[in-house]
C-alpha cells in the first residue's frame, strides 16, 4: 500500500451564503450557513486516502472544537492523526467564503495555528515523514515547516511533491527540493512571470527553480506534464462539473497515490484528471472525493 506523508494546512470553511455583499455598515440578512472541514493539506490528505493510500497527516489545530471536528474528520477517512499538534496558544485556522447569488464570492482566511506550525515540529515527527513513500506538501502552512519538511524527506530519500497553493513567498529552496511541483494555471504564471497561455513556457520555466518535473493543472483542459524525457498533455475527461472547487487537492491527492504506487508521471496524471473530474460532478468537501473503486469504474 502506498504509504503517504502530508505536511499541511488543516482549516475549517465557514461557508456564508448572501443575495449580494453587505455595504460598509450594513447588517444583510444571509441566506444559508454551513461548515465543512477544509485546507488544502487536509484535502490533499484526505483525497489521497479514500484512494487507499496509508497517509500520514502532519499539521497542527487549535484545541478547541474546530480542532476536534478536523480530527475527527481526518480519522474518519483513516487518515493517522497522531503527528497532528494541537496547539494551547493558537486557534484552529479558519476560512470565510461569502457567496453570493451571482457565483462571485469573497473569502477570509485566518490561517492561525498553519503559520504556528514551527519547525522543530516538524522535526519532532521526523519519523513520520521518514517512513513514507512520498511527501505532499502546499504553501498553506509556516514557510520554514514545509522547508524542514523536504529536507527531511530528501535526506532519506523520499519523493517530494510540492503544490505551491496559494502563491506566498517560499524561501528558494522549497523548489530546488522539489522533485515534482504542481501548480495550477494562476499559480503557474505567477511562478514564471509567464502567461497561461503557453504551459510549455511556463514549465520549462518553473523547471530552472529546481524541481526535477512539472504538472500544470488547466482546469477543464486537464494537466501539461513536463519531464526530462518529455512533455505529453493530459485531457480532462468531459463531465458536467457542479462543483470545482478543491478541483486541484483532488488531483494532487491521487496524483500522489498513483506516484507512490509506482506509476510513471503521464499514467499518474491521466488517474489524477479522472479522480478530479469525479470530484467535480459532487457538491461537498471529503464526501465528494471518489475512492479507487469509483475511479476505476468511471468512464465519462
Ligand atoms: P485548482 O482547483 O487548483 O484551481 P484546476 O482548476 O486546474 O486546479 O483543476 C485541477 C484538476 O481538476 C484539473 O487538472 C482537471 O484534471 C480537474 N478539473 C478541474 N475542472 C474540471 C472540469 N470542469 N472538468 C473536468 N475536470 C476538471
Amino acid at each position: 500500500m502506498a504509504r503517504i506523508a502530508v505536511v499541511g494546512s488543516l482549516m475549517m470553511d465557514l461557508v456564508v451564503r448572501a443575495r449580494r455583499p453587505a455595504l460598509p455598515g450594513e447588517s444583510l440578512i444571509g441566506r444559508s450557513f454551513a461548515t465543512f472541514v477544509g485546507g488544502k493539506g487536509g484535502n490533499q490528505a484526505t483525497a489521497a486516502a479514500r484512494l487507499g493510500a496509508q497517509v500520514t497527516m502532519v499539521g497542527a489545530v487549535g484545541r478547541d472544537p474546530f480542532g476536534e471536528t478536523i480530527l475527527a474528520s481526518l480519522a474518519a477517512a483513516r487518515i493517522d492523526t497522531r503527528f497532528v499538534r494541537q496547539l494551547d496558544h493558537e486557534g484552529t485556522g479558519v476560512a470565510v467564503p461569502v457567496v453570493f447569488d451571482d457565483g462571485s464570492n469573497l473569502i477570509y482566511a485566518l490561517p492561525r495555528a498553519n503559520l504556528a506550525l514551527a519547525p522543530a515540529d516538524v522535526e519532532a515527527v521526523r519519523s513520520a515523514i521518514e517512513a513514507a513513500d512520498l511527501l505532499l506538501v502546499q504553501f498553506e502552512v509556516a514557510p520554514e515547516a514545509t522547508l524542514t519538511a523536504l529536507r527531511i524527506a530528501r535526506d532519506a530519500g523520499v519523493r517530494t511533491l510540492v503544490n505551491p497553493a496559494p502563491v506566498a513567498p517560499h524561501p528558494p529552496e522549497v523548489f530546488r527540493l522539489a522533485d515534482l511541483l504542481i501548480p495550477n494555471e494562476v499559480e503557474a504564471a505567477a511562478l514564471s512571470g509567464l502567461p497561461a497561455a503557453d504551459p510549455a513556457a511556463q514549465a520549462a520555466a518553473l523547471r530552472k527553480l529546481g524541481p526535477a518535473a512539472v504538472i500544470i493543472t488547466l482546469g477543464e483542459r486537464g494537466a501539461f506534464v513536463h519531464a526530462p524525457d518529455g512533455d505529453t498533455c493530459v485531457p480532462a475527461p468531459a463531465v458536467n462539473a457542479v462543483d470545482t472547487v478543491g478541483a486541484g487537492d483532488a488531483f494532487c491527492g491521487a496524483l500522489a497515490v498513483r506516484l507512490a504506487a509506482g506509476d510513471p508521471l503521464p499514467a499518474a496524471a491521466a488517474f489524477a484528471c479522472r479522480a478530479a473530474a469525479l470530484a467535480c460532478t459532487r457538491r461537498g468537501a471529503a464526501a465528494s472525493l471518489p475512492t479507487l473503486a469509483e475511479v476505476e469504474e468511471f468512464t465519462s
